[in-house]
């Protein structure tokens, strides 16, 4: 016998009801178009900010889901650990130091 080869099949998640509905409703929230870049495209991809494997109770949240295109996408899958960099960023005030910093 050959080894099978890898199996492609997306998670039976993505093939959930309640997933196509949530899906549709992110990428109308964010009109088909990447939150990251901008580009806009009729392939584009719903990410889950908080992944649904550590969040699962959150899966099916609009608010934790965002509209990506297959480029940042793909990014994002590479680079796992830093999707949460962007809300550890400190706030800049007006007097252009950071929040929360002592100075
Ligand atoms: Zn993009």
């Amino acid at each position: 016998m050959l080894p099978k080869k890898p199996n492609k099949a997306p998670h039976p998640f993505y093939n959930s009801e309640e997933w196509r509905r949530v899906r549709r409703q992110v990428l109308h929230r964010d009109q088909h178009t990447c939150v990251q870049c901008g580009v806009k495209s009729d392939r584009m991809q719903v990410d889950h900010i908080y992944s649904r494997k550590d969040y699962p109770q959150l899966a099916l949240k609009v608010a934790n889901l965002r509209t990506l295109c297959p480029t940042c996408h793909a990014h994002q899958a590479t680079s796992f650990g830093r999707k949460a960099d962007y809300k550890e960023r400190p706030i800049i005030n007006y007097n252009g130091y950071p929040e929360g910093t002592e100075w």
